[in-house]
């Protein structure tokens, strides 16, 4: 049962919850700053990303790349390189974009402008609210899935936060707290909130939240059914094989992904990835196929998990010798070279495990077996 709120409710979560931030905030290395290009960095890095993996990337990136002029100037290679391990790398490409257009438009760094930060390449309404609300203290909000679930919990909200009327109910929520009060800290708050407060898949810390007195969820004792189930995200799995295609004295097999496409201008080791319900043995047939070789093939008992927003690959690795003719598309590199190349984390995570196990030399894993 959806609760509407009113200007006390609003003027009292605003209250609460900048009391409450400012006493509970973890210090992140973001939070030292309110530049509009850190929070962009910061913001970027964070989608899809856990706050600890982002604290050093950030520290490095700002260290290297202090402004949008110095991103600007930076080549791509170098960009994805300092990006490498954090994945999604359309992040990085869009920094890199955004920076060259504010150069050539003579800015030199964000304008507030709502209007024109969404045209930048890469900045949806989320980020947009980001850098509005955080940087320049404009009531803008910046709604993602631990902001979602937070109002939907206050506010019990029976409808899918993500479709229209829902979105625009908690937008419009989100947006009156932040008239009441600092749109810089009250938008970290609702973050902080969601973060560590608010949780998500558990039973959340009500009894250490601020806006409790306040919460139709807590009231309703709906808390686990917020957000409404529709918005719960199906993860499709599927099992893949790749082959670490080389020989045990150095020299492998890679190739580069295709341009347009996800990982763009990135280099592999051969995989793919089955249909539903394809076993290990199926997918690596069929990599076999693409690659036009006999490949006789040893398991390396090796496996790492692909993760994407909807999808996650658990991908087996084996071993083969390099054949007489080498794949059209495919390159031999030695090992220096196959390392120093950017390559998806799971991917580059498969390779480095399968290389100790070369080294420990337990066995002839390259010597034919038909
Ligand atoms: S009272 Fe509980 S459910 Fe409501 S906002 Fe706080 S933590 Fe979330």
């Amino acid at each position: 049962m959806t609760v509407n709120p009113d200007e006390t409710f609003y003027a009292s979560c605003a209250l609460k919850l900048t009391r409450w931030y400012e006493q509970n905030r973890r210090d992140l290395p973001w939070r030292r700053t309110r530049d509009p290009y850190a929070i962009l960095v910061s913001e970027l890095m964070l989608q899809q990303t856990q706050v600890e993996r982002v604290k050093s990337y950030f520290v490095r990136w700002m260290e290297r790349f202090p402004t949008f002029a110095s991103l600007a100037a930076a080549s791509e290679e170098e960009i994805i390189s300092l990006w490498q391990g954090l994945g999604y790398y359309s992040r990085a490409r869009s920094l890199h974009k955004s920076a060259q257009m504010l150069v050539s438009d003579g800015q030199e760094t964000l304008p507030a402008d709502p209007k024109y930060l969404a045209r930048l390449p890469g900045l949806g309404p989320y980020t947009v609210g980001a850098v509005c609300s955080i940087a320049f203290d404009l009531p803008v909000p910046a709604v993602d899935g631990n902001v979602r679930r937070v109002f939907s919990r206050l506010l019990d909200l029976d409808a899918d936060p993500v479709k229209k009327a829902g979105a625009a109910v908690i937008a419009q929520t989100a947006e009156s707290i932040l008239k009441h009060g600092t749109p810089h800290i009250l938008t970290q708050a609702f973050m902080e909130l969601g973060a560590t407060v608010c949780l998500p898949n558990t039973e959340p810390h009500c009894d250490q939240c601020p806006v409790a007195d306040f919460c139709a969820s807590f009231a309703h004792g709906t808390q686990m059914q917020r957000p409404a189930a529709a918005l719960r995200t199906k993860i499709n799995r599927r099992l893949g094989a790749a082959l670490l295609i080389g020989s045990s004295s150095g020299g492998w097999l890679i190739r580069r992904r295709p341009k347009g496409g996800l990982w763009e201008d990135f280099y592999e080791i051969p995989w793919l990835y089955g249909s539903e319900n394809e076993d290990f043995a199926g997918c690596l047939e069929r990599l076999r196929e693409q690659l036009s070789s006999p490949c006789p093939c040893r398991d390396s008992g090796i496996e790492e998990t692909l993760k994407f927003t909807r999808w996650q690959v658990r991908v087996r690795l084996y071993y083969a010798p390099i054949p007489a003719q080498i794949p059209a598309g495919i390159e031999l590199a030695d090992t220096e070279k196959m390392l120093a190349q950017p390559m998806p984390a799971g991917i580059k995570r498969l390779v480095e495990r399968a290389l100790e196990k070369v080294n420990e030399n337990q066995l002839d894993l390259f010597a034919p077996r038909l």
